[in-house]
């Protein structure tokens, strides 16, 4: 059909038929820059345009494929003139006739005219006002008049539905994609052909066709669920080259030249006196883990994970011991600078029997003071050193790194890790996470690291009773508030905003609440006011002032989310608690329950949607992170769980970390056995080679050697 020339994967794509530069800048925009880009952009559904139901078997709730033509529109006001429905009376080639509404749509009046000929997509509802049935907001493609020659493309078989890139629409892309499909040669498969021939996988060409144009005989249903042949293999490969990648990076930091501490001496002593309390069975678990790593002659490169509360910093500090006592330095990380101030006063409080220098370095210092400790670093008088970002600056020395903390991973990309690494000769490093993955989940995305897991809390917890209220009665959450405090308790009250100026009219923001609470709810109290906006001198002294009572509510944003400590807080207040995830909202209802007392978290909502109610009910009805991870996950995808980029999660486009596990540990098995087989072959040093020319930067692994 095209008659141009065959282009190669990596072509910009304004090089392909009906493209442009124009077009090609639209979709660079978009992501989509190369020929390989849209190869491998996977349509998000199938119809099968072979089979159009006929209007007559449109009845109430049937959903399904409609071809007709349009033979009337209009567009009119509904609910009191509020939204404008734009609506089209469909005739098929029986002569019956259908109405297909669409809301909010009046922009739709210049795409669809009378006499075009449509594929519909959508289900059938009752309108009790009009007495009938009608296609409730369907997907709708404009088909092209007999005798076109793209009709074929969109028409007459089973049809990839694409999303949308910008204003260029589905079957914009289909009619790309199909130009890329016919412009590209044979495609280099570079899988092991043993591995295809085991799992019966069709080629790479043979899957890029299945998937953007499968023969009429594919099941549809293997299809819009991603499990044809070709999407397997699809999906496989992007898990087999990940894997491989993990296990490589794993193996080589195993493999490189560590500190290998001395556990004995009087260790166990120094700890003990360190140790505030007993640990738990779990802590003690995970410290032994840790430290026979940290004994072995090789980096330590190890994931402690524990719900919140669980008592991770314990453990970290227990680990720091055995480095300072082997004449060590230890680095602590944290995402913000209250986690980090946080940090400095708890290693401050386990370590000042043992006389241990602990210093804190954060962006807000001044040069000068930074120069200070910049110093004390270098020459190793800084034996605990607890900072952000502002540690991982290139000017930042250390005398003898030995064991780097890293708290709340899900902040710092991989390659911070990386970074941080160099800083010493190959110190262990210790990445502390409070978000609950599941143990397979987390053997995958932090595949190059090992896990330890806090299963447990500390004594005496109870757990928060969650509650949840409606605006309108928020009224009963304030004398709840007021009991607490009464009683000598303290309480957060959170927000989404910071202040007026974002602009969302049906959000509230801290600063305008901090004065409603102050003036008007709790005239008595000490209010104080935290967020992210405000001066780092200023956030420590209202933190410092929470924790030590002076201040008994504290209204802020979501600045207390992560590693907040202040036991005496009993009351966690979450206002517009519908806006946000169930990671976030965990977190924040972390930072009670951490004492002795019966400990409460009140979500307060306007109107929910389906997927906020569901989160609302999963949180009243459970403690449990794991548990809550996983609900979340099945409400969202993991993207929205663990914040995609920054979390340094790979950028996948056919395979899905969580819809996909089954496939993914058949591909990680399938990596780790080759990896074992083909050790040192030319085989893996051309695996290696693709691995780095074609998924590396994508992964996030570009640092592998
Ligand atoms: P997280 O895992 O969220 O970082 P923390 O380390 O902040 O948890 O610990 C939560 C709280 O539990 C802190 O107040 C800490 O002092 C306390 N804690 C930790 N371990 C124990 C323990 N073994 N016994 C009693 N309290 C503990
Ligand atoms: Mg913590």
């Amino acid at each position: 059909m095209y008659t141009t020339a065959l282009v190669r994967l990596s072509s910009p794509l304004q090089y392909l038929k009906g493209v442009g530069p124009a077009l090609a800048e639209k979709l660079k925009a978009k992501g989509l820059e190369t020929v390989e880009d849209l190869l491998f952009y996977p349509p998000f559904r199938y119809e099968d345009r072979s089979k159009f139901l006929p209007i007559r078997h449109f009845r109430e709730g049937q959903s399904g494929a409609l071809l007709a033509i349009v033979a009337s529109t209009r567009t009119r006001t509904w609910r009191r003139g509020m939204q404008l429905l734009f609506e089209a009376e469909m005739q098929d080639e029986q002569g019956n006739k259908l109405l297909a509404r669409w809301y909010n749509a009046k922009y739709l009046a210049s795409e669809i005219v009378p006499g075009m000929r449509l594929a519909l997509f959508g289900k059938a509802e009752f309108d009790f006002q009009g007495g009938r049935v009608f296609l409730a907001h369907p997907d709708f493609e404009v088909l092209p008049e007999d005798g076109d020659p793209e009709l074929a493309l969109h028409m007459g078989r089973i049809v990839p539905v694409y999303e949308a890139v910008g204003k260029i629409s589905a079957k914009q892309i289909r009619r790309f994609v199909s130009g890329a499909l016919e412009a590209t040669g044979e495609l280099h498969d570079a899988l092991p052909p043993e591995t295809l021939r085991r799992f019966e996988m069709p080629g790479l060409g043979q899957a890029i066709v299945d998937v953007h144009d499968p023969v009429p005989e594919s099941s549809l249903e293997a299809l819009n669920t991603r499990r044809s042949a070709g999407h397997r293999r699809l999906i496989f490969e992007e898990f087999f080259w990940l894997e491989l990648g993990l296990l490589r990076k794993q193996r080589e930091v195993k493999r490189a030249v560590g500190i290998a501490f001395d556990l004995g001496g009087g260790l166990r002593e120094k700890v003990k006196q360190m140790l505030p309390f007993k640990p738990t069975g779990a802590q003690k678990r995970a410290l032994k883990e840790i430290a026979d790593d940290m004994a072995r002659p090789h980096p330590m490169n190890r994931l402690l994970q524990g719900d919140v509360g669980s008592g991770k910093t314990l453990v970290a500090a227990e680990a720091a011991v055995i480095a300072v006592e082997n004449g060590y330095q230890v680095a602590l990380l944290a995402p913000t600078e209250i986690l980090a101030t946080q940090h400095y006063l708890s290693m401050q409080k386990f370590f000042r029997r043992l006389g241990y220098n602990v210093a804190l370095m954060v962006g807000s210092q001044t040069p000068r003071e930074k120069e200070a400790i910049k110093k004390l670093i270098a020459g190793g008088q800084a034996q605990i050193v607890v900072g952000t970002h502002a540690l991982l600056e290139k000017n930042v020395e250390f005398q003898k790194l030995g064991l780097a903390i890293i708290d709340e991973q899900h902040r710092f990309g991989v390659l911070q890790r990386l970074f941080l690494r160099q800083k010493g000769p190959a110190p262990d490093v210790l990445v502390m996470t409070a978000t609950p993955i599941p143990r397979t989940l987390a053997l995958t995305i932090y595949g190059d690291l090992d896990v330890s897991v806090i299963d447990e809390m500390p004594p005496g917890r109870k757990p928060i009773a969650t509650r949840h209220v409606a605006h309108g009665a928020a009224k009963t959450v304030w004398e709840a508030v007021r009991k607490e405090v009464a009683a000598g308790r303290q309480a957060y009250i959170v927000y989404p905003l910071v202040d007026d100026s974002e602009h969302s009219p049906d959000l509230k923001s801290a600063q305008k609440m901090f004065e409603m609470h102050a003036g008007k709810i709790f005239p008595d109290f000490e209010v104080g006011l935290l967020h992210g906006q405000m001066g780092a001198t200023e956030k420590d002294s209202v933190m410092l002032r929470f924790k030590e009572r002076q201040v008994n509510v504290l209204v802020a944003t979501t600045v207390v989310e992560v590693g907040l400590d202040v036991p005496n807080a009993t009351v966690m207040v979450i206002e517009n608690a519908e806006k946000f995830g169930l990671a976030q909202l965990h977190q924040l209802r972390g930072r009670v329950g951490r004492g002795a007392d019966a400990s409460f978290c009140y979500l307060i909502t306007g109107k929910l949607n389906e997927v906020s109610e569901l989160r609302i009910r999963a949180m009243v009805a459970t403690g449990d992170g794991f548990k809550l991870a996983e609900t979340d996950l099945e409400i969202r995808g993991p993207g929205e769980f663990f914040g995609t980029r920054q979390s340094g999660m790979p950028q996948l486009r056919f395979a899905h970390i969580l819809k996909d596990r089954d496939i993914l540990e058949m591909a990680r098995e399938e990596a780790r056995q080759f990896i074992e087989r083909e050790s040192g072959s030319p085989r893996m040093v051309e695996a290696v080679r693709y691995l780095e020319e074609n998924w590396q930067r994508r992964y996030g692994l570009a640092q592998v050697g």
